[in-house]
């Protein structure tokens, strides 16, 4: 949290060009706050107080679980897929076993068993929370959504996004899906690392090729898809989305490899993908297995790829889904050897090996926990001082709040906001400050708006950004085209200043 500076301190910052705000907030903001206040015992009243609110970002989110089950259950219905009520699987051919998917619009029953499987609608909790219905959804999801251009389903989340004034978002999409098939498989087991990397090249260079021409597809569908003026992977327009590539921990350890090598290859000569992440069951045995392989593996390849941003899922676990020698080191060694720039979930940290200088060395390196409310509640029961929002939050660790999985948890980043509000008792000061926390902790390029993280001190030459009827002067427009950070940052900080003048 910011700290009070002396006459001098201050001094010094203004001849640094840093401006500093007055930490109590401007009239506008103390009147928001009033409204928040107002809201707190009326839920609708806070549904929509924080449906309107601006929102950095969503920094953790599957594409493949964004998308809600009655998404999916329209694309089989559109092309005419066949359903079977034994295994909650579509396919494309009919069976003795299968009826057509339009039956599922006729037979509730049937629909809602479908709705059930595919997401937590229909969730059973046990002790290990609602963690087996959770990762057992996706495959009758995916089922429904097989060949469904990854395009249809980001406009979908796009959409979503801007009803819920959300500035930007980093989304785990199959970039080159095909491509990175056939690289995997080109990928053997048992080969030293550097030799591997030489013998993937050409499947890489051509990976790199395929993932480029999606992007350019993804581009046009979603400018057009969204009435936008020009494509969502830029930063001028009013929703931001950039992508990151994600490898599979229950995959070979070689498949893993050569995702990362992919990915790190891509984003040196794409901007579209900022960073790559880890997912999967944490608590798969091949998972627990490989977990040391998988960040010596990425060691390598960070250090030969430039230092590329990476986050890491880790301590997504509790003692129902692994025991405690796997929940001692998770979260340090992802960051320590994985180099993790952001730590996906990190729930089990109270298990960790020196949690205060694990937390030391979190707040030193400013890096950020992705928090996931409703997704920690239904896939590992944690809800209010179970949740280690609030250890994180006193050691100065800086929090997001994102969805994970929207579509399977029933839920949208409005609602996680308000998930937190409820669990963590949030105040509007704090809602401000997690917004902004999704684009200081996000891998966009260019320097902060901010200086060292701290919101009340502004860069100079942006003095006015918080003033009536702001436009950039072209000094501002040069350096905001220097740091596409610092364009989407300018770009909420305006969202705010509307909204609070409401
Ligand atoms: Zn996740």
């Amino acid at each position: 949290m910011p700290t009070m500076r002396s006459p001098a301190c201050l001094w010094v910052l203004v001849v640094l060009g840093v401006v500093v705000r007055p930490a109590a907030g401007h009239a506008d903001e103390r009147a928001a706050a009033r409204r928040f206040a107002a809201a707190l015992g009326d839920e609708p009243a806070l549904v929509a107080f924080l449906r309107a609110f601006p929102k950095g970002a969503d920094l953790h989110s599957h594409l493949g679980g964004a998308v809600y089950a009655e998404d999916v259950l329209r694309h089989a219905l559109h092309r005419r897929l066949h359903f079977d009520p034994l295994t909650n699987l579509f396919a494309t051919k009919p069976s003795a076993r299968t009826v057509p998917a339009a039956r599922l619009l006729e037979v509730d029953r049937l629909r809602y068993q479908f709705l059930d499987a595919a997401s937590m609608r229909g969730t059973r909790p046990g002790p290990a929370g609602g963690h087996d219905h959770f990762f057992e959804s996706f495959t009758p999801a995916g089922s429904a959504r097989r060949g469904v251009p990854p395009e249809e389903l980001l406009a979908t989340v796009l959409r979503r996004a801007r009803l819920q004034q959300v500035q930007y978002l980093e989304i785990m999409a199959p970039v080159g899906g095909a491509a990175l098939d056939r690289l995997t498989a080109a990928a053997a087991a048992g080969v030293p690392p550097a030799q591997l990397l030489a013998r993937l090249q050409p499947s890489i260079d051509a990976y790199v090729t395929a993932a480029r021409a999606d992007l350019d597809r993804w581009d046009v569908a979603l400018q057009q898809a969204l009435g936008l003026s020009a494509p969502p992977t830029t930063v001028g327009g009013p929703i931001t989305v950039r992508y990151l590539v994600t490898a599979y921990r229950v995959a070979p350890p070689e498949h893993v490899f050569a995702t990362f090598a992919a990915a790190f290859a891509l984003m040196r000569v794409d901007r579209r993908v900022v960073g790559a992440n880890l997912a999967a069951p944490e608590d798969h045995p091949v998972a627990l297995d490989n977990f040391d392989r998988h960040l010596r593996d990425l060691d390598f390849l960070w250090r030969r790829g430039g230092e590329p941003s990476v986050t890491l899922h880790a301590g997504e676990l509790n003692l129902h889904l692994a025991p405690l020698e796997h929940l001692t080191h998770h979260i340090r060694r992802s960051i320590e050897v994985g180099h993790a720039r952001r730590i996906g979930h990190g729930a089990s940290v109270g298990w960790e090996d020196d949690l205060p200088g694990l937390l030391r060395l979190m707040r030193t390196r400013r890096v950020a926990v992705e928090v996931c409310p409703s997704s920690s509640l239904t896939i590992l029961g944690l809800s209010g001082e179970r949740h280690p929002f609030r250890v994180y939050r006193r050691a100065g660790v800086p929090l997001t709040l994102n969805t994970d999985d929207e579509g399977v948890s029933r839920s949208n980043l409005t609602l996680e906001y308000l998930h937190a509000v409820r669990a963590f008792r949030l105040s509007y000061a704090d809602l401000k400050e997690l917004s902004r926390n999704g684009l200081e902790h996000s891998f966009l390029p260019g320097e902060s708006l901010f200086v060292g993280g701290d919101y009340r001190r502004v860069r100079k030459g942006f003095e006015q950004l918080r003033a009536r009827g702001w436009r950039p002067t072209p000094e501002e427009q040069r350096a905001l085209g220097r740091s596409e950070r610092a364009t989407v940052q300018a770009r909420l900080e305006r969202a705010l200043w509307e909204f609070e003048r409401q």
